[in-house]
């Protein structure tokens, strides 16, 4: 089941994929459930906003060997976590901001986990439970400041640096499935899901062991290589396969 987030003329509403349509739920679904409230609205005609308001985006770095090594960097032994702000989250559809303060601006797909409950100090054997979806994230990173600056609070924390969508993924089992990432229809970054070093399970796992995950809380499962320069104008597509192809333009 796919779960989208959109906007009914300004009002947040959450629907189930159904082809070329959303079936409109009545609630909210990890508070209400999937009951539906009748209505049905094209996709083409409504906004899709980000499918969740995370608390916190909990990202992983250097997740992938080959991504690693193109920033000059080892694969950590264990997974490497960052912070990204909830003020950067944007949805499908939604411009990414170019800051001044940098020169250097890259796009990085990932497998995006959302978190569906309390999740604190779980096994990997409990993990799925506890995971509600999956979506599309988008790593937007200022390079030159990722590498000037101590910490990456800033480097990938300004606002619009992470697009998320199109929508959550209910039934969705990370295995070999293509990553691909887009500038103007020219590939980017190509690599699978089987590429990862830690697996989504053993990352909420971990995560949950250091900080206390909230329901709609999201898990970015770090980038493949590939990463490049994004400029204004640039139309930035990121597909996973069996989950969805999120679009943002570059301002
Ligand atoms: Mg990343």
């Amino acid at each position: 089941m796919r779960i989208a987030r959109f906007s009914d003329n300004g009002t947040p509403k959450y629907g189930v994929v159904d082809g070329p349509e959303l079936a409109v739920l009545s609630g909210h679904p990890l508070v209400d459930g999937y009951e539906t409230s009748g209505e049905r609205v094209a996709i083409k005609e409504v906004k899709l906003l980000s499918p969740t308001l995370p608390s916190k985006i909990v990202c992983i770095g250097m997740n992938y060997s080959a991504h690693a090594k193109e920033i000059g960097q080892d694969v950590p032994d264990e997974p490497l976590m960052f912070f990204k702000p909830n003020t950067a989250v944007i949805g499908p559809g939604d411009q990414i901001q170019l800051p001044h303060q940098s020169q250097k601006v890259e796009l990085e797909i990932e497998l995006a986990v959302v978190i569906g409950k309390l999740t604190k100090n779980v096994s990997v054997a409990e993990a799925a439970e506890h995971v509600w979806g999956y979506t599309v994230g988008n790593d937007v990173t200022a390079r030159d400041l990722q590498f000037s600056d101590l910490q990456w609070a800033r480097s990938k924390g300004f606002d619009t640096f992470c697009p998320i969508g199109p929508w959550i993924e209910t039934e969705f089992d990370a295995e070999d499935q293509v990553i691909e990432s887009r500038v103007n229809g020219e590939v980017r970054q190509k690599a699978t899901l089987a590429d990862m070093n830690f697996k989504p399970l053993e990352l909420v796992s971990y995560v949950s062991e250091n900080v206390t995950l909230l329901p709609g809380d999201v898990i970015v499962t770090g980038s493949p290589a590939g990463i490049s320069k994004i400029d204004s104008g640039d139309v930035i597509e990121c597909e996973i396969e069996g989950v969805g192809t999120l679009i943002n333009p570059v301002a």
